[in-house]
């Protein structure tokens, strides 16, 4: 049953706030369980159902209060508890008389009504507190004669005396100790939000200097094949040989570097604005399509490339992002094959589990010494002399597969070869 009303409060947007609504229900079914007792007990050790009865009023009370918790209406639940409480008590200890202890229940009102109102609302907590304390003074102080009061032997009201005392200590405790507990939840809730805050921050830090070194690259790379072309048109014009060959073939050289590091950069800003176009497709065409679209490339020729991969394995991800993955560590390990070996060769692999799809792109090329291996996935970083590219390949294919929701890992050894492996998720993998 608690557990029912717990839920009617779950859409309460602000945590504190909900923990107090909850707190509510806990003093409202208390209240009900008291009221009860109290009804039972009266009756039992006075052995008097005559005159008014007010436990039966406090259980219609706390009936009520419940009635609006459920119907969502928990803000009007709580004043009209806590005032109809206090009016209560005056008119039950004026029946009782102080020396059965119920008049001590102000405190135990006043202290609910503090801890029900939190902070934002301290003044509406205190005002009901105030209005538990002047009810004790007037309780205290007029008699009212038309509650006949109940007469109570000195046995009795020693009795009614023990548990209405022990019970306002039971719930002002509960009340104290629910107040540390939400100063503590919110402190907690602080120290939470600052470690997101400073999360955030670190996040923010790292873009800004990835977008220095962003600008100061991009402007050095784009720069440099301009200003070779430009100087090989120069001494083209001085020396009246505009045909000359190998001069074209440079500056073939340089237009095709820059256009392959202006695709890099388009490839890269796709990737961070985009969402991926999730989509089944058959692996083995796109390796297919990449292997035949690499026919043209550089020294392609000279390495073997062996792919593994079951013809009828269906991938679900993005197939273009991961064609510009593939495509990129397929190049890498043309461009640093080694030819010194008597067969180079790359080994495309795929195998799928039930979490996940693990692709490997394996060669035997130059390999990556230790002092790099933990750097090639950054910005920019090239790891040999012998690179003519931007340093960009491997970084943008950790973006992209990292949007993927896989890992790209790298494992890779001097003069042996290198291994990449792609783990991708196996969700909707058909
Ligand atoms: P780029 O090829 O433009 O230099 P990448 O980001 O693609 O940039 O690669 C970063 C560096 O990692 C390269 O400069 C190269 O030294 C090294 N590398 C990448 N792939 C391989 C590979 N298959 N074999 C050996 N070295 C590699």
């Amino acid at each position: 049953m608690l557990r029912q009303f717990q839920t009617v409060i779950d859409d309460v947007q602000n945590p504190l706030e909900r923990k107090r609504a909850s707190m509510l229900i806990y003093l409202v079914f208390a209240q009900t369980i008291l009221s009860v007792g109290l009804f039972v007990l009266v009756g039992i050790i006075v052995r008097d159902y005559s005159g008014p009865h007010f436990a039966p009023i406090l259980i219609v009370i706390s009936g009520v209060t419940l009635l609006l918790i459920w119907k969502g209406k928990y803000r009007i639940a709580r004043v009209i508890d806590l005032i109809a409480l206090n009016v209560l008590l005056l008119f039950l200890s004026q029946r009782l008389g102080s020396q059965s202890g119920v008049n001590y229940y102000y405190v135990a009102t006043a202290a609910s009504s503090l801890a029900l109102y939190g902070y934002e609302e301290w003044r509406t907590g205190l005002v009901i507190a105030t209005l538990s304390l002047v009810l004790f003074i007037v309780d205290g102080t007029i008699d009212m004669d038309f509650i006949p009061q109940r007469y109570l032997s000195s046995s009795q009201a020693g009795f009614l005396f023990m548990v209405n005392s022990t019970m306002t200590f039971v719930i002002s405790a509960y009340c104290i100790v629910m107040m540390h507990k939400l100063n503590y939840e919110s402190e907690k809730g602080l120290l939470e939000t600052q470690k997101l805050v400073e999360m955030q921050i670190a996040e923010l830090k790292k873009t800004n200097s990835e977008l220095d070194r962003f600008v100061y690259s991009a402007s050095h790379d784009l720069r440099a094949p301009l200003s070779s072309i430009s100087g090989l048109i120069t001494i083209m014009q001085q020396e009246k040989g505009a045909n000359n060959p190998l001069y074209i073939s440079l500056m073939k050289d340089r237009v095709k570097a820059m256009d392959e590091f202006i695709r890099e950069i388009v490839d890269y800003s796709r990737n961070a604005r985009l969402e991926p176009e999730m989509k089944k497709f058959r692996l083995h065409e796109l390796i297919d399509e990449i292997v035949n679209s690499l026919t043209y490339f550089e020294n392609a020729d000279k390495v073997s490339i062996e792919v593994h991969v079951s013809e009828d394995l269906d991938l679900y991800s993005d197939k273009e992002r991961l064609r510009i993955v593939l495509n990129n560590l397929m190049t890498n390990s043309i461009k640093y094959a080694d030819f010194s070996k008597e067969r180079p060769f790359i080994q495309v692999t795929a195998s799928r589990s039930a979490q996940a799809v693990l692709l490997e792109v394996k060669d035997n090329g130059i390999g990556i010494t230790d002092a790099h291996t933990a750097r090639v996935f950054e910005m920019f970083y090239r790891a040999t002399e012998r690179s003519k590219g931007s340093g960009l390949g491997l970084y943008i294919a950790k973006e992209v597969v990292e949007k993927l929701g896989g890992k790209l890992a790298m494992h890779s050894e001097v003069n042996v070869g290198s291994c990449f492996s792609i783990e991708l998720p196996a969700f909707r993998a058909v």
